[in-house]
């Protein structure tokens, strides 16, 4: 059945760290209505789609997105009215020949995502059938594709998100040893909350980073990752079987393009090379249950990421971030040079719904793992979470136990799984590790 978008309407509106970003509502001739809001990183990739922002420094500094609400009323004009479409993929295709570019710079990365994801919303309305759902169909898969997502759960922030000295990005506690994902989050939850204990005990700030984990102003990552391991124990959970750890190193962000080492404080030493970075992964991997690494590496080292792939790819997960930048292309080169054997899925460095169905299409297909993710910045958007359990791709990354804009993903999990549940078919928690 086809359908013909009625209206489009960008808004300005803020996200999580109080920067401007874009919202958008989208009418179909039917009545049927979507909404849907883009989010924003900080530790961006370089090649990422690229994200339109005004510039003009007399509003908020800089950041506001008036052109991109501008866009998206010409983006309407001249590629959506008056038009039918057969599915998601021609109004993308539609967006993506209007804009002719290869990071999407003339309607902008925000403007094309925000209509994208507003358009599958309205599908889901017009089709009275939640969205999870309708992405799944969009995927070309069916419903026993389905699953619940294992939480990747940053409770401790370092790195860009945070102003203590840890180059670590984010620490993460990965509960996958339960049935269900109610256990599983309960689980981080818990862990989370005994961690906030433990901090307090030893005097440490509990005050949050933008993802909502600690931002405590730890000495070393060894340190942080103890006191976690600590949390869970303390919790009552078992290291290994029930609750392991993940790391985002978010390298690019502290890689020297200069000198091509990376300013990191190891033994004394304030720099080290690609080939120091694994043997400290090593030794990491080594004394702590860690079970997923990402961005280990600058994201320009393809030959220094297969390198880490041939050494630790059997034992870990290693998930590419910024070399990847959830573009097929990117992901199909990775595939060919085993550079890794993970991606993480963040729609809007791609910067439409089809291409991410692609890409995640990619890793099925080569055995690649997949990690749906937020960005740092977020709102009170929950088209993730739909996502995750649409593609059953079995990992989701979505921050800690608190901040809104976390916790409504988490939320909307909750709803989908007992939505499955009162209708006898209850989603299985998927088993990456
Ligand atoms: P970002 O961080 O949203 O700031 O890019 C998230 C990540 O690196 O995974
Ligand atoms: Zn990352």
């Amino acid at each position: 059945m086809k359908t013909s978008i009625e209206k489009v309407l960008g808004r300005e509106v803020l996200d999580s760290r109080g920067n401007p970003t874009l919202e958008v509502e989208l009418t179909l001739s039917d009545g049927a209505f979507g909404r849907a809001i883009v989010p924003s990183g900080a530790s961006t990739g370089e090649h990422e789609a690229l994200e339109l922002r005004d510039g003009d420094k007399s509003r908020y500094l800089g950041k506001g997105v008036q052109t991109a609400v501008t866009r998206v009323s010409e983006a309407y004009e001249a590629a959506l009215k008056g038009k039918s479409f057969a599915s998601l993929r021609d109004v993308d295709e539609a967006l993506l020949a209007t804009d002719g570019t290869q990071q999407k710079s003339k309607l902008g990365g925000n403007t094309i995502l925000g209509i994208s994801m507003a358009y599958a919303h309205a599908i889901s309305d017009s089709r009275k059938s939640p969205l999870y759902r309708v992405l799944n169909e969009m995927m070309g898969l069916s419903e026993s594709d389905l699953r619940m997502p294992v939480p990747l759960m940053n409770i401790l922030n370092g790195g860009m998100h945070a102003n203590n000295g840890l180059e670590i990005q984010e620490f993460m506690v990965v509960p996958h040893g339960f049935e269900n994902f109610r256990e599983s989050l309960r689980a981080g939850v818990e862990i989370f909350h005994q961690l906030k204990k433990n901090l307090n005990s030893k005097k440490f700030s509990t005050a949050v980073g933008d993802e909502g984990g600690f931002a405590p102003d730890l000495g070393t990552n060894e340190e942080a990752l103890t006191l976690i391991c600590e949390s869970v124990e303390a919790a009552g959970y078992q290291l290994n079987q029930q609750v392991s750890l993940a790391l985002d190193v978010a390298a690019s962000s502290f890689f020297d393009k200069a000198s091509g080492n990376y300013d990191i404080n190891l033994e004394g030493r304030k720099h080290a090379t690609a080939a120091q970075m694994m043997d400290y992964y090593q030794s990491l991997i080594e004394k702590f249950p860690i079970v997923s690494i990402e961005d280990g590496l600058d994201e320009n080292d393809w030959a220094g990421w297969k390198g880490m792939n041939e050494r630790f790819g059997k034992r870990v997960q290693l998930v590419g971030d910024d070399i990847f930048v959830t573009q097929p292309s990117f992901v199909k080169r990775g595939i060919d040079e085993k550079a890794a054997n993970a991606v993480l899925i963040k729609v809007n460095q791609v910067g439409t719904l089809t291409e991410t169905f692609e890409t995640l299409k990619l890793c099925r297909d080569h055995k690649y793992e997949a990690v749906v993710s937020h960005r740092s910045g977020e709102s009170e958007d929950v088209t993730i979470s739909h996502l995750a359990v649409a593609s059953g791709c079995g990992q989701i990354k979505t921050g800690s136990a608190s901040r809104g804009e976390r916790t409504a993903k988490y939320n909307e999990l909750f709803r989908i799984a007992d939505r499955q549940e009162a209708e006898g078919k209850p989603l299985p928690l998927a088993k990456p590790f």
